[in-house]
């Protein structure tokens, strides 16, 4: 559970993962600020059902990988909420090629979106959260960050570089009551994973003991697990929710 009153930022949480973790936490007793990029239509199918559950919602365009929409969007947040104590930094993207064909600029947004956006957004989010010596932040990984991908080397090296990010930044804020983890899913049923070929997807399926692609939901409630009051104790850590995938 969440202390009511909370304020959550989720970034990238007009939809998939995004969206079942700020309803997720909403339901939990928070209330949360929601970033997107550009799809304002989907961005308030997730405000409203922020609001379903009788929680503040409010919705914040732009791109985390600018340090000056990232600070108008952490301006904006204070004015209208008034404190953050939670930050789910949960935006994210792919450009897969195989390194021999990846492009520079591929290798760069994949970079700048998925690693210097969590850098951007954590770095304006302390602040708050040390003055009130309280706060949690829980960085979307991927299993693909542990095991590597053919593929997927832009985003396996983001990916492994949130998790370094989420153990030093666990480490410089400890002593201020602030837990910073990661949550490393497998494959997550999203308009990502439904475009994959039938193939790729029965390869995927004989690697995963559980034998079935995560919900939204399963990777959004440990996401508010280490957002709540039980998980103080717990900083620094991977949770792997893959269906067995990685068994580290
Ligand atoms: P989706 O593509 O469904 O949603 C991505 C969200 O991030 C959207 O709200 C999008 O905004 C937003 N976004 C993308 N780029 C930016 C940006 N530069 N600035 C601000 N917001 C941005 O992704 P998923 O829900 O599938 O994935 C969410 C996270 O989980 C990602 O970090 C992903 O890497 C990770 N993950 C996903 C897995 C999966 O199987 N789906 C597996 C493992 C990890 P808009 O809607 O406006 O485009």
């Amino acid at each position: 559970m969440i202390e009511s009153g909370r304020v959550a930022l989720v970034t990238g949480g007009g939809r998939g993962i995004g969206r079942a973790v700020a309803v997720k936490l909403a339901e939990a007793g928070a209330d949360v600020a929601v970033t997107y990029r550009s799809n304002d239509a989907e961005a308030e199918k997730t405000a409203a059902a922020v609001r379903k559950q009788g929680r503040k919602c409010e919705l914040y365009k732009g791109d985390v990988a600018s340090a000056e929409d990232v600070e108008r969007i952490f301006a904006s947040v204070k004015d209208s909420f008034g404190r953050l104590d939670i930050l789910v930094n949960n935006a994210g993207i792919t450009r897969d090629n195989l390194l021999m064909r990846m492009k520079e600029r591929e290798f760069d947004e994949v970079i700048e979106t998925n690693l210097k956006g969590a850098y951007l957004c954590t770095k304006a989010a302390i602040r708050p959260m040390i003055r009130a010596r309280w706060g949690r932040i829980v960085n979307i990984t991927s299993v693909v960050g542990i095991s590597g991908n053919a593929g997927q080397a832009n985003y396996a090296a983001s990916k492994a570089g949130v998790i370094g990010l989420t153990k030093s930044v666990a480490r410089e804020l400890a002593n201020r009551n602030i837990t910073v983890n990661a949550v490393a899913p497998g494959y997550v049923e999203t308009e990502l994973t439904a475009s994959l070929p039938d193939d790729v997807k029965e390869q995927i399926l004989a690697q995963t003991p559980l034998g079935r692609f995560a919900h939204a939901e399963e990777v959004a409630a440990s996401v508010a697990f280490l957002c709540g009051e039980e998980a103080g104790y717990i900083t620094g850590q991977t949770l792997a929710v893959d269906g067995g995938m990685t068994m580290q």
